[in-house]
């Protein structure tokens, strides 16, 4: 008998991630024989397991904790909370495994084979798997990329100390460090604070930029920073960490930056410096696949390659690198290698910083409208107007929309405040529908939700808003 059979996929995806699962999944709903390889038993990729859902599990927490404790000045007061982080870290695992379990019935209602192991093309036809048992070899008519993207590491910091985390290490929850650092003002840095801080970590950030979360615009990111600025010991921008040292009492790390010390120790370093695309460790070049310096691989709006067999998506095709972009573009490979016509033609990709406050933009920034020389009106509505934010008990927020002068068409959006990252999606709708500020305005948005503020927003630019007065010009 042959050790090794080689095993025939019509649909071939690397990479069990949300972007691989959806185009697995896509493509079997289309009458594919798919075949799926995932290096890890679990499927699901980062998201599931070690990213979106676990973070947003222990955010929940933190939200718990601040909300309790916020409210003590309105007169309810539980004392101070006590956790037990082994129940807690259980009950994030729990949600993963409940969703884990979800996925594998899937697979298995589609009748997808599953392959675990880690797969390198070995011709533009054939991947070969390393598995426990040995090597599995796959040939296939089309294959879909779904390789995904693994932590920054910035290569001078001592990897081999437990106390220099990346996000994973982050999430596992397994100690609360007294000193907590975060190298990397960027979602995942800033996600990863809120929750230690809730938990008591003395937090300090440092960011290499001149504001936290750089992509966004300034005036939405205000709020979350004078927030934090309270909350956690320092806040160093338009900072370098120069040298991580590992000493017996703790890390000592050394700063380039005008506010920042010199040097300081921390018990513990969480390096949230960005993703890099895994483009380089799954022997594309024996496919023929073109990948860039950086590991990214270049496709076109059917999510092809240069090898129009082969597709792409996610993380490894570029940024932004989000879960809700790569299961987009893996149903576009999967329609097309089906032999549909399909494009990922998306006008944006919504963001949001699941932080205390939640932070959220899409569609154009004002940064990028003003570099673009765009004619744009603008308007801010602040939350401190909103009923609801205020039976919330706070009062920063505020909703933000650009309109394109000429047409009212909306251009951008973005909100801050609590829960802002639900608001996000009816504007990412509305700019697909290509609404302008007066259909937003006329859109009855029910009361008293934070959503009206959309609506209040819009209402400003087609001058029509009552629940604010505003001069009128002379
Ligand atoms: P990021 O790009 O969001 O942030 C990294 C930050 O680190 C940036 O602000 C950057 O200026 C800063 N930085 C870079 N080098 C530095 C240095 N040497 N010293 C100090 N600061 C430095 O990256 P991330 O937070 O690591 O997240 C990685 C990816 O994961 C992103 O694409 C992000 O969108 C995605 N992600 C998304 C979510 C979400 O949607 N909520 C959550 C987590 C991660």
């Amino acid at each position: 008998m042959d050790a090794n059979p080689v095993i025939h996929a019509e649909v071939l995806v690397l990479g069990g991630g949300p972007g691989g699962y959806t185009a697995a999944f896509r493509a079997a709903d289309l009458g594919k024989q798919v075949v799926m390889i995932e290096r890890y038993p679990a499927l699901g990729g980062v998201c599931l397991n070690v990213g979106c859902i676990p973070s947003k599990a222990l955010l929940h927490v933190a939200q718990i904790i601040h909300e309790a404790d916020e409210f003590e000045q309105h007169g309810l007061s539980y004392g101070k909370p006590s956790f037990d982080i082994n129940k807690i870290r259980d009950w994030k695992q729990g949600i993963t495994k409940t969703l884990g379990d979800g996925l594998a019935g899937l697979v298995k209602q589609r009748k997808i084979t599953r392959i675990h192991g880690t797969g390198q093309f070995t011709s533009s036809t054939t991947v070969d798997v390393q598995t426990e048992t040995g090597i599995k070899t796959i040939s296939f008519d089309q294959a879909i990329i779904a390789a995904g993207s693994q932590p920054t590491k910035i290569p001078v910091f001592p990897h081999a100390d437990p106390r220099l985390w990346d996000s994973t290490d982050a999430l596992e929850l397994k100690d609360i460090p007294q000193k907590l650092l975060i190298v990397g003002g960027g979602i995942i840095g800033l996600e990863m604070a809120t929750v230690y801080h809730a938990l008591g970590s003395e937090i300090s950030v440092v960011e290499l930029m001149e504001q936290i979360i750089p992509g966004c615009d300034n005036d939405l990111v205000t709020p979350l920073y004078r927030r934090i600025k309270k909350q956690y010991k320092n806040i160093w921008l338009q900072t370098r960490v120069t040298a991580i040292e590992t000493q017996d009492e703790g890390l000592k790390v050394s700063f380039d930056g005008k506010t920042a010390p010199e040097s300081e120790l921390f018990d513990a370093v969480l390096v949230a410096v960005g993703r890099k695309p895994n483009g380089k460790f799954i022997g594309a070049e024996l496919a023929g696949v073109s990948v860039d310096e950086a590991g990214f691989i270049a496709v076109d709006k059917q999510q092809r390659t240069n090898v129009s067999h082969i597709f792409a998506i996610g993380d490894i095709v570029g940024n932004p690198m989000l879960a809700h972009k790569a299961t987009h573009q893996g149903k576009v490979a999967a329609e097309v290698a089906a032999g549909l016509k399909a494009g990922f033609d998306a006008l944006t990709i919504p963001s949001v910083a699941y932080t205390d406050p939640e932070v959220t933009w899409m569609g154009l920034t004002e940064n990028q409208a003003k570099q673009q020389g765009i004619d744009y009106d603008k308007a801010v509505f602040p939350w401190a107007a909103s009923g609801r934010s205020l039976c919330l008990g706070r009062k920063e927020g505020l909703t933000k929309i650009l309109c394109e002068k000429e047409t009212g068409r909306l251009l951008g959006a973005g909100m801050v405040g609590p829960n802002a990252g639900e608001l996000i999606s009816e504007a990412v709708l509305a700019l697909e529908m290509g609404a302008d500020a007066e259909d937003i305005g006329l859109t009855i948005h029910p009361h008293p939700m934070l959503s009206e503020t959309f609506a209040f927003a819009a209402e400003m630019i087609s001058g029509s808003i009552t629940d604010l007065y505003i001069k009128k010009k002379a």
